[in-house]
């Protein structure tokens, strides 16, 4: 079994997908600067603190881990914040994972796992996007994202360096023992800020926007357990290993929930009422958002564990026992 840098492993997707990859009889080493990670993420996990643009301690990882695999979740992930420092976002999001690029070539590791995103497919054209759909991302975010995926075709052709590309739809959930889960400084995501509310954290639910045209007013998008997402990083991996190729995926589930549906779910499930405003519509939300995610199922075999119910479930788990 091969060794693996994750790289922001100490984040809310990364810190997930150590644990599937433990489970599966790998050895990941977590590598994160921890400015948004958590220490108490990573508890049991060979640990090195240092920044993703530190080539040289990544070299001298590689060797001494004798790595062959690099995941890669250390990204600045806020769309209204790259619009605004744009950057910062491309220092951190680009630059910094062409350096990571470089100590991988020059310390001959041979695989990349990127985590991608819905966002550099734009304005959405069909109902579902597949791999296909046109590329025209909307803000920097979704732009640095596309910059790295079209990078990785270049450094495959040029050094022979192989990626998965992963493009995630909306993450969400928690790890069903309750232990990691999603926890930002400033928390933006819907699901978390919802259970704000529910929890009396904040004072309401702001709906961003009720006059789009989906079925009830509000945003449609496709929501993906962390953990889903952690098994097709490992399915993606070892399909790469296998045949040598380089690849690119679409996660979500297919299905589409609106922000009143989730809001609606969470009231079911754990029975709390809160307070929901109506608030103008946020700059760069598209009406809707859903994946084909055919070729993922065809190709690597993912299939789903968690569908909306048991997600609402393991963020309420979450949420009663968070110790971060
Ligand atoms: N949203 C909302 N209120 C909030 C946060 C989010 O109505 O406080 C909406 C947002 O406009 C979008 C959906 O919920 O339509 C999901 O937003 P999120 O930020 O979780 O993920 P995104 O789709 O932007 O990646």
């Amino acid at each position: 079994m091969s060794n693996i840098l994750v790289v922001g492993g100490a984040g809310y997707i990364g810190s997930h997908t150590i644990r599937v990859l433990k489970d599966k009889g790998y050895f990941p080493v977590v590598y994160d600067n921890l400015s948004k990670g958590h220490k108490k993420a990573v508890r049991g996990f060979p640990f090195v603190k240092g920044d993703l643009g530190n080539k040289k301690k990544l070299k001298n990882i590689f060797k001494k881990y004798d790595i062959e695999t690099v995941m890669h979740f250390a990204a600045f992930t806020e769309v209204g914040e790259s619009v605004a420092k744009p950057s910062k976002y491309y220092e951190n999001n680009v630059c910094k994972v062409i350096s990571l690029l470089d100590a991988m070539v020059e310390g001959g590791v041979k695989y990349f796992v990127f985590s991608s995103s819905a966002a550099i497919f734009g304005e959405p054209e069909k109902e579902r996007i597949d791999e296909n759909h046109p590329q025209n991302p909307i803000n920097p975010y979704g732009r640095t994202k596309l910059m790295v995926e079209q990078i990785l075709k270049d450094y495959d052709e040029a050094y022979g360096l192989k990626s998965a590309s992963l493009r995630y739809f909306n993450a969400c959930g928690a790890h069903p023992d309750g232990k990691i889960g999603e926890s930002h400084e400033n928390e933006t995501h819907l699901i978390p800020i919802i259970f704000q509310a529910a929890l009396g954290k904040r004072e309401s639910i702001k709906v961003f926007g009720c006059d789009y045209p989906t079925k009830d007013g509000t945003c449609i998008r496709d929501y993906v357990h962390v953990n889903d997402l952690a098994d097709a990083h490992i399915l993606a991996m070892e399909k790469m290993a296998r045949e040598n190729k380089s690849e690119r995926y679409n996660l979500g589930s297919g299905n589409g929930y609106s922000v009143k549906e989730i809001i609606g779910t969470v009231k079911k499930i754990t029975g709390l009422d809160f307070k929901i405003e109506y608030a103008p519509r946020r700059a760069g939300d598209p009406a809707t958002l859903i994946a084909d995610p055919a070729k993922a199922e065809t190709e690597l075999g993912w299939t789903r564990r968690y569908n909306l119910e048991r997600i609402i479930e393991t963020v309420s788990d979450w949420e009663k026992k968070r110790k971060y």
